[in-house]
């Protein structure tokens, strides 16, 4: 087994942690490692072995040659200290730390008035499989975390919100619910976004948030599925958050097909799981390996540790050469950001010309972009007719379903050849890509319209 790297920072939000062990330490899988400086949640070794690094950003642990599954247990306590001491963080966005999500630290006084535990249980990056596979392995243990979460939070209600294209899990879900008033389940269709917590929101309970807004604003907390089984599992097992389930898929040998691991150690590299799930396909080569879904997740390396908000790698076809063509941008608040799409089109190989955001695209103090109606579109010609006065060739968006066929319906017309984001992780997956939304909500894979884009750049 590799050295495995513990980040002292685990998700996108809050402050690297601050070890509490030293170099030459022997620590146990499950020992406490590091603890918050500010917003964030504790870390603990997935692995049994010896400091042998500690630097800004990780500690580096050497693995004993025996390795069990057994783990150094948290203290038992309240079920929010449980959450909090094992160090749960969410795990299908940005690692926000669940115990501050659901206690505002007034004991009297829940976060929520009598309102709604929303489970995101949408998968919403497409392609993706370890969500639905988790539920479907041990729906029971999902329903006992809503409970759990409900009674912490002072919610009276639980909604599972789940995309209406996983039949065979709903009909699980729904034979427990029967018994069970006080949760719900909200049938979502399959468009990107729907995992955002507005969309959540929106689509649950129908109340459209402005993008300053937190669930909180509608009496609702929103928390990824899988996070709800790391708040069962402090609960029961008193077990530290130090797995992760993950979706491995894309260009390897053996094909396309989603490869699903289960409780994957934090902190072992995407090299090791790439193996695991075959090996990269060596004849027909890959573009990058996207750590998470195609539209939020980033480029990543072989030698890059797992997280605890890992929840995919995927290996993209290669990318075509553009020979230096003029390139616009187009920027949603639910796909890639700048630095993102300027990575891509240097991948490309193009210039950028032109960029351009979805008007909707909100920008917030701290410099990020929130959507004002996830998934509505606000139009796109004007953007379009920029991209043309601006010479550009290609036009390459991050944009969700709607507004992607929003950009079809007069870009192609205006010569502008489209390029989505996605379109390599989703060649590799097998996924119709995002143009239209005729295309868009094929369900089953469609690897004619597929090798048609690749082709002809467009769908028409
Ligand atoms: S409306 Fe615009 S900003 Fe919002 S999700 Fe669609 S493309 Fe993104």
């Amino acid at each position: 087994m590799e050295n495995i790297q513990m980040l002292l920072k685990q998700g996108a939000v809050g402050k690297p942690c601050a070890p509490v062990v030293n170099v030459g330490d022997k620590v146990k899988r499950g020992q406490l490692i590091a603890t918050p400086t500010g917003l964030g949640a504790n870390v603990h070794s997935s692995i049994s072995g010896e400091v042998i690094q500690i630097n800004d950003e990780m500690i580096v642990i050497k693995p004993d040659a025996e390795q069990s599954k057994d783990y150094v247990k948290i203290e038992k306590g309240s079920n929010l200290e449980m959450i909090k001491e094992a160090g749960v963080i969410g795990q299908g966005g940005a690692g926000f730390p669940t115990y501050i999500k659901i206690y505002n630290g007034q004991e009297d006084k829940p976060v929520l008035d009598h309102g709604y535990i929303l489970v995101n249980a949408s998968e919403c990056e497409p392609g993706l499989a370890h969500n639905i596979a988790q539920i479907d392995e041990d729906p029971e243990a999902l329903l006992r975390g809503i409970h759990y979460l409900m009674e912490i939070a002072g919610a009276d209600k639980g909604i599972i919100a789940i995309k209406k294209k996983h039949r065979g899990t709903i009909e699980k879900l729904d034979a427990l619910l029967k018994d069970d008033p006080a949760i719900e389940r909200h049938l979502l269709p399959d468009i990107y976004p729907m995992g955002e917590e507005r969309a959540v929101v929106r689509e649950c309970l129908g109340i459209e948030l402005e993008p300053e807004k937190l669930p909180s604003a509608a009496n609702a907390v929103v928390i990824n599925s899988e996070t709800v089984y790391s708040c069962v599992a402090a609960i029961e097992d008193q077990k530290p958050c130090i797995d992760k389930w993950i979706t491995v898929r894309g260009m390897l040998k053996g094909g396309s097909e989603a490869h699903v691991f289960k409780n994957v150690p934090v902190g072992i590299s995407v090299g090791t799981l790439i193996n695991k799930a075959g090996g990269a396909d060596e004849e027909c080569g890959y573009g990058e390996i996207i750590m998470g879904g195609a539209f939020t997740g980033k480029s990543t390396t072989l030698d890059a540790p797992i997280t605890k908000t890992t929840g995919a790698l995927l290996l993209t076809r290669p990318f075509r050469d553009l020979k230096g063509a003029k390139v616009g941008i187009l920027v949603c608040a639910c796909g890639g950001n700048l630095e993102r799409m300027e990575e891509l089109v240097e991948k490309y190989n193009g210039t950028v010309a032109q960029v351009c955001y979805c008007k909707q695209a909100k920008e917030m103090p701290n410099g990020t972009r929130k959507c004002e109606r996830p998934g509505n579109c606000p139009g796109q010609v004007q953007n379009n007719l920029d991209f043309k006065k601006a010479g550009c060739e290609y036009v390459i968006i991050g944009n969700c379903s709607d507004c992607s066929n929003t950009v079809m319906a007069s870009g192609p017309k205006m010569g502008l050849k489209v390029l989505h984001m996605t379109d390599l992780a989703m060649m590799a997956v097998g996924h119709p890509l995002y143009r239209t939304l005729r295309v868009s909500k094929q369900v089953d894979q469609d690897l004619d319209v597929v090798d048609n884009v690749e082709d002809n750049e467009t769908v028409q």
